[in-house]
């Protein structure tokens, strides 16, 4: 039987440009549903654009838009932004749908049914001179935690998430006046009533996710789990199935969450699958993808609203939540100005070397820094210098001396085995979520190659011993098929070029060759050059 694999990638919400840390953090879902593939499982990668909640409401009022409007312009941005990158989700959606809306609407009802909703009397925020009830997105106050400034949800310095009633001295965003409390009917998502289940799971992974992830997760089971708001008194989301409650929204992040749900039935639904089959069935393996201001909605809610739908659900097996990438020495925010957007650095670079510099310098333990200067370096040393090299130094030669004439293959044992080794040792780090582990060992087989090369130097050769020189171009044809189809889930248009020019069409997560009755022609440069003076991010 298949191997099924599902993998979630986290929705960016509508309302600004992926910049380079959404990257960083989103890339690693790439890589690993490219590895499965290749490896023949069955993927479910999704993913899609969150599009409720206040701060698109906010964006829309400032730009004269509908939110509708406001949430398409940016989901559309985001879809060029992940086709430009080549990213392969097998479904890319938005949380705006008829699909998604109407299933939401039917997992709420069953979560419902299983007695994890109830409805309840709270204080809340009202404004009296905007004359209304105003959503945690739009209060401003001191965390009770650690007295930094926060919104009403969440505490940005601290990463508490906060009811926005125990904000102090908490004043309305639209018109700065103060803010008082009154009585308002909700409905509640008793997370309380999975606690069990949560602390069997952060149990289960404790030595599997990576130390913030496990922080963060005990710290919210320490604190106790608190029951959620379910509805939002706001007017853009989704509408919730129960009398009473027409003038109230669906909170966006249970809406954003179910989205992975949402989006997986819907890839089964064309392929003739069943969903539900394949995350009850205890051999799948579920992968999320996130930065790590996100941890608490997927190891926390996330598994909350799963064992109330169904126990049965496959829960977060791993949990790839990336640290920041920083600029400058600052963390990247819109206000401060330092944000760069992946468009503007498709300017300069191809995709495959965006893809390469942020998966070498993941954020996967700690935050990184970026710098343009870092970037040029490692495009020019590791991709233009070391891969690039060594595919044209070898093809380059073969079609100017020997008219793109091939040798027999001839491998030697030690080269074959040092490939062999390497496909075992990626693939079990891939598996792993150790992603950027991965890359430095496929930075390891590009060097050496171009050791390889050096040693055997077969420019030397080709006139005074030819049968030497067949031998060791053999080995090097052999190394290029081969750092293209292990490099392939990271740097895909390198590797689909690479692997034509030779004639390899298997697309398996195991050894390929080069067909030797293959007449090299138009070979060219895999990567260009790239000057730092020439880039202004
Ligand atoms: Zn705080
Ligand atoms: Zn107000």
């Amino acid at each position: 039987m298949k191997e099924h694999i599902f993998i979630g990638g986290a929705w960016p919400y509508a309302n600004y440009r992926l910049h380079f840390g959404h990257l960083a953090a989103l890339l690693p879902g790439d890589m690993i549903a490219r590895y499965y593939r290749q490896k023949g499982a069955q993927v479910i990668y999704v993913s899609g654009s969150d599009c409720h909640g206040t701060p698109i409401t906010q964006t829309a009022k400032k730009d004269g838009l509908s939110p509708e409007e406001v949430a398409q312009k940016y989901h559309d941005s985001f879809v060029k932004t992940f086709s430009d990158m080549d990213f392969s989700y097998d479904l890319y959606t938005l949380t705006m749908t008829d699909f998604h809306k109407s299933h939401v609407q039917e997992y709420i009802k069953k979560i419902a049914e299983h007695g994890y909703i109830y409805e309840k009397e709270e204080d809340e925020n009202y404004c009296t001179s905007c004359e209304r009830f105003v959503s945690d997105r739009e209060i401003v106050g001191t965390c009770p935690v650690c007295g930094g400034q926060a919104n009403g949800d969440q505490c940005d310095h601290c990463l508490s998430s906060l009811n926005a009633t125990e904000l102090i001295s908490p004043c309305c965003k639209n018109c700065g006046n103060p803010t008082v409390l009154r009585k308002n009917k909700h409905l509640y998502f008793k997370l309380s009533k999975a606690t069990k289940a949560i602390q069997k799971l952060l149990d289960q992974h404790k030595n599997v996710w990576r130390q913030t992830t496990v922080n963060e997760t005990s710290k919210y089971l320490k604190q106790g789990l608190r029951d959620r708001a379910l509805s939002r008194q706001i007017d853009w989301g989704i509408k919730l199935p129960f009398a009473g409650f027409d003038d109230k929204r669906m909170y966006v992040w249970f809406d954003a969450l179910m989205g992975y749900l949402t989006a997986g039935e819907k890839v089964c639904q064309e392929r003739g699958e069943n969903f539900w089959d394949i995350m009850t069935n205890p051999a799948t393996k579920c992968y999320y993808i996130l930065g790590k201001d996100n941890i608490p909605f997927h190891t926390v809610i996330l598994p909350g609203i799963l064992e109330a739908l169904n126990p049965k659900i496959k829960k977060p097996d791993m949990i790839i939540a990336c640290e920041y990438v920083n600029a400058g020495g600052e963390k990247m925010s819109k206000s401060k100005g330092n944000l760069t957007t992946v468009d503007k650095l498709l300017e300069y670079f191809p995709s495959d070397s965006i893809r390469y510099f942020f998966m070498f310098n993941n954020p996967e333990k700690r935050d990184t820094s970026f710098s343009t200067s870092d970037f040029v370096d490692i495009h020019n040393k590791h991709l233009v210098g070391g891969y690039g090299n060594f595919v044209n130094r070898n093809l380059s030669f073969l079609q100017k001396r020997f008219n793109g004439v091939l040798p027999k293959q001839q491998i030697s044992d030690d080269v074959r085995n040092f490939v062999l080794e390497e496909y075992k040792k990626i693939g079990n780090l891939i598996e792993n979520g150790e992603n950027r582990a991965a890359v430095e060992e496929m930075f390891a087989i590009i060097k050496y190659c171009n050791k390889y090369y050096d040693d055997c130097a077969p420019w030397t050769l080709y006139e005074s011993n030819k049968a030497e020189f067949d031998k060791v171009t053999s080995n090097c044809l052999y190394l290029i098929a081969n750092l293209a189809n292990i490099t392939s889930p990271l740097m895909p248009s390198a590797a689909k070029k690479v692997k034509a020019l030779l004639g390899v069409n298997k697309n398996d997560w195991a050894e390929v060759t080069y067909d030797e009755n293959i007449v090299l022609s138009d070979v060219s440069v895999l990567f260009n050059r790239v000057k730092l003076d020439d880039v202004k991010l």
